[in-house]
């Protein structure tokens, strides 16, 4: 076998490299808004903020805002998908009315009024919107307390 050394996979070589690496804090389930690597919480002077492998560094406030505005757009999509998807049942239906199948045609109609439906609860989700939170509950007060 001329040639056949068993070279280290690079990307596998950098992955168990970045396994290895001594990152500060305590790891979380969350995901880099970024990059989509896992986070680090770091915790300095009651402040919560976070770090992934490749260096991007989110507060707590900004890590949240990041997270909203994911949820409001992923919302938005769903909400634009489910009224693109009663479209085409309504137009299957009517092609399904037009040749004489009422039943077929009923039931699609039926799955428009349910994607139509969802979309209400979503459209009613996104006014209802969120609370910003308070900038002060998540940086509490450092100072110390001289009563
Ligand atoms: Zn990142």
């Amino acid at each position: 076998m001329p040639d056949e050394e068993i070279r280290p996979d690079p990307v596998e070589m950098n992955r168990s490299m970045l396994k290895n690496y001594d990152m500060p804090g305590k790891r979380t389930v969350l995901i880099c808004p970024e990059c989509g690597g896992p986070l680090w919480e770091i915790r300095r002077h009651n402040l919560i903020s976070f770090q992934c492998h490749v260096g991007h560094t989110l507060s707590l406030e900004s890590f949240l805002e990041e997270q909203a505005e994911e949820i409001e757009l992923s919302l938005w999509k769903t909400l634009r998908t489910l009224k693109d998807r009663a479209e085409i049942f309504r137009q299957i239906a009517a092609e399904r009315s037009q040749q004489d199948d009422s039943v077929a045609a009923q039931q699609l109609e039926m799955q428009a009024e349910n994607a139509l439906r969802r979309a209400e609860l979503l459209r009613h989700a996104l006014q209802v919107g969120e609370l910003k939170p308070d900038p002060e509950s998540l940086a509490p007060d450092q100072t110390p307390d001289l009563d």
